[in-house]
């Protein structure tokens, strides 16, 4: 199935509609934020999930704030212009939501201020961003991630991704899935679009969010998981290189990526080199919470079909 809408200044469109200008500031100064949700489909409930929407929006608002933009949305609206847009879909699979802020003037002089700023939002037929989910070989990329000082790291800004872009393809043409980016520290940070994880005699490490990450809301239901259902202790610290090739397990975590075990380091197995307990536990406990499978988060869960959407007013 093709998608075919798209929600575009204030309207729901169809997708060929949804087109911008060669002058928009965005496009030239990469002047934008994104997001990125999921909705999965849950057969026996004939229901599309989509998965924590509204901690997406408050990130996508926070965004916006950062760059001035001062949108006529709140988070209410984007819930139902997301309604709206995926009930005009109607998928019955998983799927990809893409929402964007940018900045639509269409002029010339590289700046935040003085500058209109626009929501769109779209989605598309998806299922796994990683080949292989239960085996993933990473190396430290030769780049580090940007400096929170240079580029605010808690916003997903559309410029700010050439540094995932050179992370990803430098990892891919030397034959690898994935690369771990070092902060400027020199510690671990993240993946070029995931966050990370070891698993070091039974706690459950991660750095903490002034290690110049985006702040994953995948990383934050992962922790809940690990204390609530796994009973294993997290703990958010610095991690150094050398840490990940000595821990027992490791894994990547996001909304793309969901929850994909790191089975080799910079071509050193981490623990055996499998899938590991614990990271085997925490993907069949995440796929059945995003699914809507897992009457505890059910709460996390926005069943598409079963709400009701309000037409959404043109605004814009
Ligand atoms: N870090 C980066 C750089 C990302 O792009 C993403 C994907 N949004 C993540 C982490 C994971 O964030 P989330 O769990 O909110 O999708």
């Amino acid at each position: 199935m093709k998608n075919r809408y798209a929600f575009f200044e204030g309207r729901i469109v169809p997708i060929e509609e949804a087109k911008v200008s060669v002058m928009t500031h965005a496009l030239n100064y990469g002047t934008g934020a994104f997001g990125g949700l999921r909705g999965y489909w849950n057969e026996a409930d004939e229901e599309l999930y989509v998965f924590r929407p509204r901690d997406h929006f408050k990130r996508i608002l926070a965004s916006a704030k950062m760059l001035l933009i001062d949108l006529p949305y709140t988070i209410d609206d984007m819930v139902n212009i997301l309604l709206n847009l995926l009930q005009a879909e109607g998928f019955r699979q998983d799927c990809y939501i893409r929402p964007l802020v940018y900045k639509s003037d269409n002029v010339i002089g590289v700046r935040l201020n003085d500058l209109k700023g626009d929501f769109t939002m779209f989605s598309i037929p998806f299922g796994s961003y990683l080949g292989d989910e239960e085996g993933t070989k990473v190396a430290v990329s030769s780049w580090r991630r940007i400096s929170d000082i240079s580029i605010p790291a808690r916003g997903k800004f559309t410029g700010a991704y050439i540094n995932s872009a050179f992370i990803k393809s430098e990892a891919l043409m030397n034959g690898y899935d994935e690369a771990i980016v070092l902060d400027e520290s020199g510690h671990i940070g993240e993946g070029s679009a995931e966050n990370v994880f070891i698993i070091r005699n039974n706690k459950v490490i991660t750095p903490p969010v002034n290690a110049d990450i985006l702040e994953g809301i995948t990383r934050m239901t992962v922790m809940q998981l690990v204390r609530e259902e796994l009973g294993l202790e997290v703990i958010e610290r610095p991690i150094d290189r050398t840490e990940f090739y000595v821990a027992e397990e490791a894994f990547f975590c996001g909304t793309g990526v969901q929850l994909a075990a790191i089975t080799e380091v910079d071509q050193r197995p981490v623990g055996n080199g499998k899938l590991g307990p614990h990271v085997h536990a925490l993907r069949d406990l995440y796929f059945s919470v995003v699914r809507g499978q897992h009457p505890a988060y059910k709460h996390f869960c926005l069943p598409v079909y079963a709400s009701e959407a309000i037409a959404v007013p043109a605004m814009g």
